[in-house]
């Protein structure tokens, strides 16, 4: 989707790969500059390595795990230093664990709820009073359709993308006097690693399950964050944007 975005700071979480790259690639694309946040170093440098080869001095690196409040905050800081301000917050990072609520670990349903959902907290807190002062400015949360329906065997994940939605409407609320939009995307079942790691046969189950037949591509969720992000939306906050081939509506 082509929109400009030329002189706008975006910052996009878990932008080392998979659908947070192709966001990135998007906004350098559309002229902003981006701050690439991954758990790493390694994927941070890379991905921002890739974007400034589409243009040069488009992306500056950090590392962070997200989960982390404290040292979000500290970033925060590092980020506003860098780039002065930020436009456009992309809450992308996450992680899955697995497995039957009855059987789940304290571990694994933190881990989830941690990265998921305190995450894009952390982040807002991080960026706010910075938000707050651009006119035109937007956060959007990826969630998944699975916040939307839950899912047996993601109970964990499911309750993280379902409190993210409540944190979209709650914020969409709070800073909307300041013409400050939020959102977020649900997207279905999209190819990437998160996805990959599924057998075969649950993948042709999932398909069967989807009107438009196939997997979506980290393109169709980096184009329905670009027009959220793009000034056309501006009459829209607080809403859930499903990208899922029609699995739910
Ligand atoms: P991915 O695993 O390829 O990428 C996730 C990114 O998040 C990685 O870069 C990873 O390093 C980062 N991350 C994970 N934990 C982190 C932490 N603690 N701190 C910082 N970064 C961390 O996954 P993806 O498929 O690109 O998914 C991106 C987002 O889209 C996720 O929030 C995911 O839940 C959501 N989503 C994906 C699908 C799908 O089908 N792939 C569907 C619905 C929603």
């Amino acid at each position: 989707m082509q929109t400009d975005l030329t002189g706008k700071i975006a910052v996009v979480t878990g932008a080392g790969r998979g659908i947070g790259l192709a966001i990135a690639k998007n906004f350098v694309a559309q002229g902003a500059s981006v701050a690439v946040l991954s758990r790493t170093d390694t994927n941070s440098q890379k991905a921002a390595e890739e974007l400034n080869a589409l243009r040069a001095d488009s992306a500056k690196a950090y590392a962070i795990d997200v989960s982390d409040g404290a040292a979000f905050a500290a970033l925060g800081k590092q980020i506003i230093a860098d780039f002065g301000k930020v436009d456009i917050l992309v809450n992308n990072a996450g992680v899955t664990r697995d497995g039957l609520a009855l059987r789940m670990s304290e571990e694994d349903w933190s881990t989830v709820i941690d990265t998921n959902l305190s995450g894009a907290f952390h982040a807002v807190k991080a960026f706010q009073r910075s938000i707050l002062k651009q006119q035109g400015a937007r956060i959007i949360n990826i969630s998944s359709v699975i916040g939307l329906i839950g899912n047996a065997g993601q109970a964990n994940y499911a309750a993280s993308k379902a409190g993210l939605i409540g944190l979209t409407k709650s914020l969409a609320r709070e800073f909307a006097g300041r013409g400050v939009t939020v959102n977020a995307i649900a997207p279905g079942f999209i190819q990437t690693d998160m996805t990959g790691e599924l057998s075969e046969e649950l993948q042709d189950g999932i398909r069967a399950k989807i009107p438009l037949g196939s997997f979506g591509t980290v393109d169709d969720i980096a184009d329905a964050v670009s027009f959220l992000a793009s000034p056309s939306s501006r009459y829209i906050t607080g809403q859930v944007l499903a990208v899922d081939g029609g699995m739910v509506m």
